[in-house]
Order: structure tokens, then C-alpha cells, then sequence
């Protein structure tokens, strides 16, 4: 075993602090990384203070993890000491059901198992990356472009591949109208990449406060859903809508400014149901969908692609003894766009 520093939640209810966790020898499919930043995601909140269910604790979070490989096993061949790897949202699956062999890990039927909260195959469980090392098995581990800025890519771990899958797969690209509802963590990255995908990029964020920040981003309109006139403006418009809001929007609103055969997709969550108007997806033959992150090699596919095209995530960076501080900005949406922790701060 290797007792690494970390921070953890000791309780739901308690800041997160300064402690040591266990991680695993490193086996012979493992890679040891040492962390080099970590990014802040909303879901990392919602786990340590027990809104999505009890955990266990003390409890690391964190999935979006760089780092550089400090060490290898004996039968790894994907990576190699001194590489810039990184991890994301899980960190194993099944690997023999039908949707693990097609490369759809993130559907794993058994449940893929998740970098923080999960039941490993050791029967520990899984601890995120806000710490100074992980050990993960090599084939969930992602190879990072030299192109992206080290200290900006972490948030590409789980922000990037959660817009990403679903705009690739719902077709974005040159003559699609794809609106991006909200612009936070999830929103800023879809407008980069819808934007790159050679998509007519809408924002639709509840004030024209961060305008000027969609546009630079690459959006061609924005719009603000306070205003009514916008969703009468955009009725039946929008081939593909990515809702990044976790909040209980009126969704059939948003339905309505689908035009034939277009989709909204949910990649955010409210914690109550949605009552959907069937009636509202007859008309233009509309489909309400939802994604969850991507599996492995689309990930691969989504980093290469952000190095393609000069993507990367807007992100301010923080010392280990302001994750507290920063939890608190991102519950005001007072980040631009996603924190970064600079784990050097914790070593
Ligand atoms: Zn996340
Ligand atoms: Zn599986």
C-alpha cells in the first residue's frame, strides 16, 4: 500500500481538509501517476455532502485527474514512465458485456466503476483525484496531448467528454442549429466544441450576463430565457439542444424550439422528475434523450480532437487550502469557468 496525501470530507457536513488516503500496490495492468491538477466538478459537491446518496467517509472526490506516470507494471503497454496521462470519471468496468465490447464502457451493464464512491475489484472503495497519486489499470488511462496547457486540460476529463458524446453522436456539425442551455462548467465546453464541430452555436442562459463570454467562446447567438420573446423567436429552430442544467427548467419550453426530427439531450439532472408533455414531442417528430459521459476511446477521440483545434477549458487555478472556498463559488456560479486544483499545493 501507498499512503499518499489527499483531501477529504470527514462528514456531509464538514469541509473538506488536509489528510493522508491508501492506494493500491501497483499491479501489473496498474500505472502510478503522480497528480498534477485535479478540476472542481458540481458532482464532486453533490457526493461528499451526501445529496446523491449516503457515502462513506473520510471521502476523496475528484474526476477530472493529469498527472505524469511515476511508475508502471510489469505487463503495461499503453503507458510509460514520464507520459501525461489522464483520468476521468471511471476508472473499470465489466469489460465482457456487450456494451464494454463495443467501447461503451461509461454503459457498462454491471455499472462501470466510478473514480470516487465505487466498489473496486478489491472491495475498497475508490477514492478521486484530489491527492497526490492514483493507481489505475492502464486501459483507463487517457494519453494527453502535448498541445493542451497541462494546467488547463483536467476539466476536458469530465466536462469535455460529457458535451462532447452527445454532439458527435446526435450529428453536430456544418448546417446544424445546436443550442446549449446554461453556461457553466458542462456549457462553456459545449459551445467549444459544437463551435469546432463546424455547428451554428445558441446559447440559452438565464441572463445576457456572460454574452460577450459565449461569443468569444465561439457561440453565434445568445439568447436569455428570462426573456419569453426568446422562446417564442426560436420556436421549432434547433436541430440539437444540450441542457447542462441540473435545475428544474420548464422543459417543454425547450422542446418546442426543436425543429423536425431534432433532440434534446440532458447531460445535467434534476433530482425531481420532469413532467414531459408527450403531445409537445408529436409535433416535429422531437426526442428527449440523456448521455452520460463516453466511453474510453471516445475520450481518446475527444482530447486529440481539443489538441486539433487550439480546445481548451477555461479555468482558474486554486492552491489545495481553497477547495472549501471554491465549492462555495461554484454553488453562485461564481467560476469562469471551471476550478483546477494545483495539487503541488498538497504535496
Ligand atoms: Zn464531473
Ligand atoms: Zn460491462
Amino acid at each position: 500500500m501507498l499512503t499518499v496525501n489527499a483531501y477529504a470530507a470527514p462528514s456531509a457536513t464538514e469541509p473538506l481538509v488536509a489528510t493522508t488516503i491508501e492506494r493500491r500496490d501497483v499491479g501489473a495492468k496498474d500505472v502510478l501517476i503522480e497528480i498534477a491538477y485535479a478540476g472542481i466538478c458540481h458532482s464532486d459537491i453533490h457526493t461528499v455532502r451526501g445529496e446523491w446518496g449516503p457515502q462513506q467517509y473520510p471521502l476523496t472526490v475528484g474526476h477530472e485527474i493529469v498527472g505524469v506516470v511515476t511508475e508502471v507494471g510489469a505487463d503495461v503497454t499503453l503507458h510509460k514512465v514520464g507520459d501525461r496521462v489522464g483520468v476521468g470519471c471511471m476508472v473499470n468496468s465489466c469489460r465482457e458485456c456487450v456494451n464494454c465490447l463495443s467501447g461503451n464502457e461509461n454503459y457498462c451493464l454491471k455499472g462501470n466503476t466510478g473514480t470516487y464512491t465505487a466498489v473496486d475489484r478489491d472491495g475498497t472503495i475508490t477514492q478521486g483525484g484530489y491527492s497526490t497519486h492514483i493507481v489505475v489499470v492502464e486501459d483507463f488511462v487517457l494519453r494527453i496531448p502535448e498541445a493542451i496547457p497541462f494546467d488547463k486540460v483536467a476539466p476536458l476529463l469530465c466536462a469535455g467528454i460529457t458535451t462532447y458524446s452527445p454532439l458527435k453522436h446526435w450529428n453536430a456539425g456544418p448546417g446544424k442549429r445546436v443550442a446549449v442551455v446554461g453556461m457553466g462548467g458542462l456549457g462553456h465546453m459545449a459551445v467549444k466544441i459544437a463551435h469546432a464541430l463546424g455547428a451554428e452555436v445558441t446559447v440559452l442562459s438565464q441572463t445576457l450576463s456572460k454574452k460577450d463570454d459565449g461569443l468569444k467562446l465561439g457561440a453565434d447567438h445568445y439568447f436569455a430565457t428570462s426573456e419569453r420573446a426568446t422562446f417564442t423567436d426560436l420556436a421549432n429552430h434547433f436541430d440539437l439542444i444540450i441542457n447542462t442544467v441540473s435545475a428544474n427548467i420548464n422543459i417543454n419550453h425547450y422542446l418546442k424550439l426543436l425543429r423536425l426530427n431534432g433532440t434534446l439531450v440532458s447531460v445535467g439532472a434534476p433530482p425531481e422528475p420532469l413532467p414531459i408533455q408527450v403531445f409537445t414531442l408529436f409535433g416535429n417528430r422531437r426526442t428527449f434523450a440523456g448521455s452520460s459521459i463516453g466511453g474510453i476511446r471516445e475520450t481518446q477521440e475527444m482530447l486529440d480532437f481539443c489538441a486539433e483545434h487550439g480546445i481548451a477549458p477555461e479555468t482558474e487555478l486554486i492552491a489545495a487550502d481553497q477547495i472549501n472556498e471554491a465549492y462555495e463559488r461554484v454553488l453562485k456560479s461564481d467560476v469562469r469557468y471551471r476550478f483546477v486544483i494545483d495539487v503541488e499545493t498538497m504535496k
